[in-house]
Order: structure tokens, then C-alpha cells, then sequence
């Protein structure tokens, strides 16, 4: 007898967690590794937000709340989504989960039955395929081109439908990428989805942090229609540097809010408690500390993309959002996942290959992490690079 269910057998571990923990294992036995695996800020949640936290647990919020969260979060997060993303949402269409993964997850099972389609424009981040199975259904890839800023369009997307279709998968700014969908990409998509009734996820936890003049937009305030359709998925762990604390929120159509709100009650119950106050104060604080994380992070792009372009044998997009840069290695004829064992043996610089993201031509670099360490990891990718 198989002990572990079909559904389950197949999916693997997720590699960004796994690269992130070898890298630090390494460091901490005392070999100097660069890592460029994190897709975790490196700097410390905001004081604000800590100490919120801490007076909510000494105050006794040490209890279970409502499922989906306390009402002063729901109500935070639904002006928050009014306010910034132009999205009108109730609050008890808002659910507040363990994380914006667990938001994914949670609006997954919530939708898909086995069998049913669901588009993920590739590469995407490395757990979505694996949530798509874990609930019996289907992913269904379009392959994006880096001459196109790796972004789906929307005649592609329409291209990739089927009968079977439920739900697209949009991930605006990126992970992997770093691109961000302009109001137009958006709209162009939303309407072909209104089209087909399609439902449309739409993981927004990288929408603080974008460069220049790049402007995120939420596909669910494009229109009623698509604002219909849509499950807007956003967190904390990104902007307010809060990944330990794990929370995330789902905001959807209020049959979809009540699916989620019942498999929350099954399986995690409120997300926990003292770190609910915390987001409250992340919510209602100032948010000068996100405008200087984003403008570390883009003092870090700038260098990265200079030095990168410099190295001849590789290529890369400038990326418009998020902390990454997608590498692609192909000139090298080197494997995504050869080639980052290799660097991380040979050179102690730690990268995720690309095949976690669909893309086994490329290797993902991840900058949220100090300027020293992208220098002295950049001086041995190079060295790598050149000498394949
Ligand atoms: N979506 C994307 C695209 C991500 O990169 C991450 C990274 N962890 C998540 C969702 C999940 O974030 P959280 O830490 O809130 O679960
Ligand atoms: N999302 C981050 C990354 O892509 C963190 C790891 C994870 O949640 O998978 O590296």
C-alpha cells in the first residue's frame, strides 16, 4: 500500500526555502558563502510593528479570534485596498491567513476542483504549479519570452484556454522576473478572462516595491467585471519585512471569502493572534520604512544590473518590481540546476536554478541582501561565468 496520497507523491519540496536553509547551514559551519537564494528582505520589521505586537501579548490577546481575523484588520485591510489599490471590498470579504502562500493555497482548493484548468504564465513562482496539483487540478503553462520582459499577453493567454479553464494566475511585479504588468497588459488580460468567466488570481505581496517611475496596478480595479472574478492576494512579509510572522489576506467575491473562511476554520484556524495587532500598526503606520527599503533595494538593482550586463556570456531584463533578477544562462550550455551546484561548490555563491521556475535556462539571483555581499558574490560569478 502507498502510504502517501497520488495527488501528493509527485509534487517537490519548494527549492527557494531549500537554497535559502542550505546557505545558511553553510554559513553557519563557517564557510563563507554569498547567497543570493533569500526571497526574504534582510532588513528587521519596523519598531512600530514590534511593539504593537508586544503590547497586544501582554495585554492577553493570547487567544483564538475569528477565523478570518480580527475585525480591525479586516476593516485596516479593506481601506488599505480602498485607498491604495482603488479595489472596494468589504471586510468580510477579506480573510487574513498564515502567510501569503497559505493565501494562494487557500483560494486554490477553494476553486479548483480535479481536472479543472488553471493558466500559470511561466516562469512563475515555484509553488504555484505545485498548489494546482496538491488539489487535483491541472497547470496549464504559458511560456513567456525575456524579449517581452518575460510578461504573458493576453492573446497568448486567450491561446491557452480551454474548456476546462477556471482560473489564471497573474503575478504583478514578478518572482521571478522582477516585470511589472502595465494598466493596459492588465486590462487587456481582464477582459479576455471576463470573456470565458475565467477567475483570476492575482498575487500582489511585491506591490511596494517598484523602481523608477513603474506603477503597480491591481487587476481587480480595473473594472466591475474583472473586479468580479478576481481574488486580490496580498501580505506582509515583503513590504513591512514580516515573513517570520506569517500573515497574508485574501480579499475575493464573497461566496469565494465564505469557501475560505470554512477551510480556514478546518485546518489553521485565525492566523496567530499578537501578530494580527502588529499588522494593524503596519497598516495604520507610516510607511516611510518601505520607501527606504525599496530605495536600498534599488541602489542593489542598479549595481546588479551594470555588473551583469558587463559579463558577456549571460543575459538578463532590467527588473521594474520585486528583488530578482532572472539570469539566463543559456550561452554556457549548462543546466539551471548543474549550474548552481557547481557555483555553490566551487565559488560559495548560492542562487536558485531556474527550473524551480519553470525556466531551466536561467538561474535566479535574489538581491535582498547587502551590497557587500552582491559585490563579492558578483566577483565570483563572474569569474564562473567566464571561465564556461
Ligand atoms: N507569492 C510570491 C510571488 C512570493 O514570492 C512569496 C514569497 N514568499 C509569497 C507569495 C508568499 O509570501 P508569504 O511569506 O507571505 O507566505
Ligand atoms: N518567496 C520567496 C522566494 O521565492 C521565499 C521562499 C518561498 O516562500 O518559497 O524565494
Amino acid at each position: 500500500m502507498e502510504f502517501v496520497a497520488e495527488t501528493i507523491a509527485d509534487l517537490s519540496p519548494s527549492l527557494t526555502l531549500s537554497i535559502t536553509s542550505q546557505a545558511k547551514a553553510m554559513r553557519e559551519e563557517g564557510i563563507d558563502v554569498c547567497s543570493f537564494g533569500a526571497g526574504e528582505p534582510d532588513f528587521d520589521t519596523p519598531q512600530h510593528i514590534k511593539a504593537a505586537a508586544i503590547e497586544a501579548l501582554q495585554d492577553g490577546q493570547t487567544k483564538y479570534t475569528a477565523v478570518a481575523g480580527v475585525a480591525a484588520l479586516r476593516k485596516g485591510i479593506a481601506k488599505k485596498l480602498r485607498e491604495d489599490n482603488h479595489i472596494n471590498y468589504e471586510p468580510e470579504q477579506i480573510v487574513v491567513n498564515c502567510g501569503a502562500k497559505h493565501s494562494c493555497f487557500n483560494a486554490i482548493l477553494a476553486c479548483c476542483d480535479a481536472g479543472d484548468e488553471v493558466i500559470i504564465p511561466s516562469p512563475y513562482w515555484t509553488s504555484y504549479p505545485e498548489m494546482v496539483r496538491a488539489v487535483g487540478a491541472e497547470p496549464v503553462f504559458v511560456e513567456t519570452r525575456q524579449e517581452n520582459d518575460w510578461k504573458m499577453t493576453a492573446e497568448e493567454f486567450d491561446n491557452a484556454m480551454s474548456g476546462s479553464t477556471k482560473m489564471v494566475i497573474v503575478n504583478s511585479p514578478n518572482n521571478p522576473t522582477g516585470a511589472v504588468y502595465t494598466k493596459e497588459e492588465l486590462t487587456a488580460i481582464g477582459e479576455v478572462a471576463a470573456s470565458e468567466d475565467i477567475l483570476i488570481l492575482s498575487d500582489e505581496i511585491y506591490e511596494k516595491i517598484t523602481y523608477d517611475d513603474t506603477e503597480h496596478h491591481s487587476i481587480g480595479s480595473l473594472s466591475d467585471e474583472i473586479r468580479n472574478l478576481t481574488i486580490t492576494i496580498n501580505g506582509f512579509s515583503k513590504a513591512y519585512s514580516m515573513t517570520g510572522w506569517r500573515l497574508g489576506y485574501t480579499a475575493a467575491p464573497q461566496e469565494i471569502a465564505d469557501a475560505i473562511d470554512t477551510i480556514q476554520s478546518h485546518s489553521t484556524s485565525n492566523p496567530t493572534t499578537f501578530a494580527q495587532y502588529g499588522a494593524i500598526a503596519a497598516l495604520a503606520g507610516e510607511h516611510s520604512e518601505i520607501i527606504d527599503m525599496v530605495s536600498e533595494y534599488d541602489i542593489r538593482r542598479q549595481y546588479m544590473l551594470n555588473r551583469i550586463q558587463a559579463i558577456g556570456n549571460v543575459s538578463t531584463i532590467e527588473p521594474k518590481g520585486a528583488f530578482y533578477f532572472l539570469v539566463n544562462i543559456e550561452k554556457t550550455g549548462i543546466k539551471s540546476v548543474n549550474f548552481a551546484e557547481k557555483l555553490l561548490s566551487r565559488m560559495q555563491v548560492a542562487t536558485v536554478p531556474g527550473i524551480a521556475f519553470g525556466h531551466d535556462q536561467s538561474i535566479r539571483l535574489s538581491y535582498a541582501t547587502s551590497l557587500p555581499i552582491i559585490k563579492e558574490g558578483l566577483d565570483r560569478f563572474e569569474e564562473f561565468c567566464k571561465a564556461h
